[in-house]
């Protein structure tokens, strides 16, 4: 083999072809990262895709200039499913890699092995006789001598090895007098590497709690659906005890010496869901996220491809992308959360259709098992039609009612003036009540900040973001405008630039002003907050719920981040405070997500012992979906939302692809639009929408249109693709659009 095609993290499609040093064909080969010059003075680590002996034609073939690995750090699997990946969801491969690797492995020293210090005698020093020479050396430094001696106790007490620190907390000898022994040479220090994971305890599998009668029979159908069908759908209700299901069924796999995969939506939850799994699995199990340090995530990963890897990981959406030698079984777990979409940047991958996508290459034929309370309507659609295996458990556990949930309809009251501002009467007193029995109380409204942006009330003038379009959100707590696109902030300012006066107001609610206003109303409340700006470090999440779960405080107010998962037992009453923000939506999903986030809120109502309440506000009591949460309806709402989407040729009948292009300037990205749509046009006809502007149709500096495809499910998504690639090959020749870019969004949520 002369050459080898490498994967690059560069935006840009294919592989890229080097030759091999001689010196270094032994070594070169598939899935070992390699050195590679790219440019002008540049270099790259790539990954190897492929060796071979075809010598590229029309350019200078370049040599690889290192070899960073002696094994392969990719299997052959992962690299299938790359290349799915990037095909799929038309992103480069080296987006893919981007994506898949911690960055520790993609620098050549990006990854340093954590080392601790230990402390051992000299060799001169290691005999009986020298000891004593040592120590009448010391009689003058005391401290020395103090230091020395400990060490000497402590290596008698028979242990093998000490470590530096560990010395300098038994003898109270501060670093300098460690350092002077040294010195001295009578001990000396070395390095041994240590591992960042924390491996846990023994595994306790008597800790998994005996099934209920009805949790057994779900067991068991999904084994047997297991057998017929690749991917099955529990569909649980809340607080069914689809979690204590999922652990019979991962020990089963552990039994048979196969490894599971265990997703979550989102980075908050596995923390609560790691406790509940390690109290099983002790060190078995691993867990891989973003807000683990890269260094960690380099060991697990590492560890992944050792002979003895993890048997359970449980990740979020970036943990189907590690290596796997020997799975068994994949779990999706709440698979109908949109987090699991990665929006940005590319890939936008759909981590439920890489699992499933995964379990099918994958040699050791895993199953895949989605598991949620509320399916996505692709889910559902799939389960009915036969093509994926359903199971259902209608009961809570102990049978324990679902919550009542009263709707209130807000505009009435408003109308009436009987709102306290966010708060309806019967709100209020639901959660008084609450709080003087001891109990405690969840709000729950979408929107974080103190308001969705300030309005001058003289004039109108609303502060908007100068990259983008969209109005600033205003953070009172920082005193600053943020927008929620860019991340740019803004000063407050004191009058209004328009006009001049000084009346501005802030308007509309987030969850900072809610929690102001609500511990104006209930003073003596201990209030949590929870939201994107309140969980920003690794541990402030896991603060909140512990703090909320022992009741340190007793109202927690939130974004959607309360709405899953969470398992408390004195919430008697949760507020949705404005269903309306989410039903109004310009989205086909509007509803099917709206649905989804007031059913779940909702779940959060009444665990152990008590039926809880539920107060839902909205402006549209009347529409069907509210009736739908309020019963629980989940099968009328996908039969209503299964007719509108066949009607207007959305999913689950039709695919979806959105194409992006983005350009500085507005009118040039218009024109490329318009051209772009009539490329497309010529192929597939009707089946382009727009171009449009979407919602925000200016982000980061750059003007942003979208067009959109409906595809029938017989076409192939290859040949689609094809087309699609040639329109923007031919679009990008033209001189006026070497800065246009063009990106597509398949599977878009
Ligand atoms: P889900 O995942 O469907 O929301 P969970 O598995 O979290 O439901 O169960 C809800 C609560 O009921 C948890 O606290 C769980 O420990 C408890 N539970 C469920 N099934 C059992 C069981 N068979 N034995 C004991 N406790 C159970
Ligand atoms: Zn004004
Ligand atoms: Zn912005």
């Amino acid at each position: 083999m002369h050459f080898a095609d490498v994967i690059l993290p560069l935006p840009l499609d294919g592989l890229f072809t080097y030759s091999i040093p001689t010196t270094l064909e032994e070594q070169v080969k598939f899935g070992v990262r390699v050195r590679v010059p790219f440019g002008r003075n540049k270099y790259h680590v790539g990954l190897v895709a492929r060796t071979h002996d075809e010598e590229p034609q029309g350019y200078e073939v370049k040599d690889i200039s290192l070899v960073l690995d002696t094994q392969p750090i990719l299997l052959p699997e992962q690299y299938r499913l790359w290349s799915w990946i990037a095909d799929y969801y038309m992103s480069p491969i080296g987006e893919v890699y981007k994506a898949a690797l911690p960055s520790g492995l993609k620098a050549e020293d990006g990854y340093h092995p954590k080392t601790e210090t230990f402390i051992r005698l000299t060799p001169p020093y290691r005999n009986e006789q020298a000891l004593h020479i040592a120590l009448d050396m010391l009689v003058r430094a005391p401290k020395q001598l103090k230091a020395f001696n400990e060490f000497l106790f402590l290596s008698e007490e028979g242990r093998s090895s000490l470590t530096k620190d560990e010395l300098m907390n038994a003898s109270h000898a501060s670093a300098d007098t460690i350092s002077q022994l040294v010195r001295r040479g009578l001990l000396e220090t070395y390095e041994v590497e240590v591992g960042r994971l924390n491996h846990g305890s023994e595994p306790h599998p008597e800790n998994i709690k005996k099934l209920s009668a009805a949790q057994q029979e779900a067991y068991n159908q999904v084994l047997f659906s297991m057998l017929k069908k690749p991917v099955t759908l529990l569909h649980g209700v809340t607080s069914s005890g689809k979690t204590e299901i999922y652990i019979h069924l991962i020990q089963r796999e552990i039994e048979q010496h196969h490894q599971v995969l265990y997703l979550l939506p989102e980075i908050a939850l596995t923390v609560q869901m790691m406790d509940r799994l390690r109290r099983v699995f002790g060190s078995r199990l691993g867990i891989y996220h973003s807000k683990y340090s890269d260094a960690e995530r380099v060991e697990i990963w590492q560890k992944q491809l050792s002979p003895c890897p993890y048997d359970v990981i449980l990740g979020a959406r970036s943990a189907v992308l590690l290596p796997f030698q020997r799975l068994g079984l994949i779990i999706v777990d709440e698979e109908h959360e949109t987090s699991y979409k990665q929006q940005d940047p590319m890939p936008r991958y759909h981590a439920r259709s890489v699992a499933i996508m995964l379990a099918s290459l994958a040699s050791s034929k895993p199953k895949v098992l989605l598991g949620t309370a509320t399916p996505s309507m692709e889910t559902y659609h799939n389960a009915q039609t036969g093509k994926y295996g359903l199971v259902e458990l209608k009961a809570r556990h102990q049978d324990i009612e679902l919550p009542e949930i009263q709707v209130v309809d807000i505009q009435d009251l408003a109308r009436r003036k009987m709102m306290n501002g966010p708060f309806s009467p019967l709100l209020l007193a639901r959660v008084r009540e609450a709080l003087e029995n001891g109990e405690q109380a969840i709000l729950f409204q979408n929107r974080r900040g103190y308001a969705p942006m300030l309005e001058c009330k003289q004039c109108g003038w609303v502060p908007r973001c100068q990259n983008c379009d969209v109005s600033l959100t205003y953070h009172r707590a920082m005193n600053q405008l943020t927008c929620h696109y860019c991340g740019a902030t803004y000063a407050v300012p004191a009058e209004c630039p328009a006009c001049g006066s000084k009346n501005l107001w802030a308007k509309g609610y987030g969850t900072e002003k809610i929690e102001t206003e609500i511990q104006d109303i209930f003073p003596e409340a201990r209030i949590g907050r929870m939201d994107l700006d309140t969980t920003r470090s690794r541990n402030a999440y896991e603060r909140l719920i512990s703090d909320f779960a022992t009741g340190r405080t007793n109202l927690l107010i939130g974004t959607q981040m309360i709405s899953k998962g969470l398992d408390f037992d004195k919430v008697s009453v949760v507020g949705i405070l404005n269903a309306d923000t989410m039903l109004n939506q310009p989205d086909f999903r509007a509803y099917e997500h709206a649905f989804m986030m007031m059913a779940q809120v909702s779940g959060r109502a009444g665990r152990k012992g008590r039926r809880g309440l539920v107060i839902l506000q909205t402006r549209q009591p009347q529409l069907p979906v509210i009736q739908q949460v309020v019963h629980n309806n989940y099968e009328g709402l996908y039969h209503d939302l299964l007719d509108e989407r066949l009607a207007f040729r959305y999913p689950p009948f039709f695919r979806l692809v959105c194409v992006y292009l983005k350009h500085r300037n507005d009118q040039l990205v218009e024109t490329a639009a318009q051209e772009m749509s009539a490329r497309l046009r010529y192929w597939f006809t009707n089946r382009v929408l727009g171009p449009d502007k979407p919602t925000v149709a200016r982000v980061k500096t750059l003007s942003i249109r979208k067009l959109v495809l409906k595809i029938e499910p017989q076409l192939n998504l290859a040949d689609v693709r094809r087309c699609l690639l040639q329109a923007q090959q031919q679009m990008l020749q033209d001189k006026r659009y070497t800065s246009l870019q063009i990106y597509y969004d398949v599977d878009p949520l």
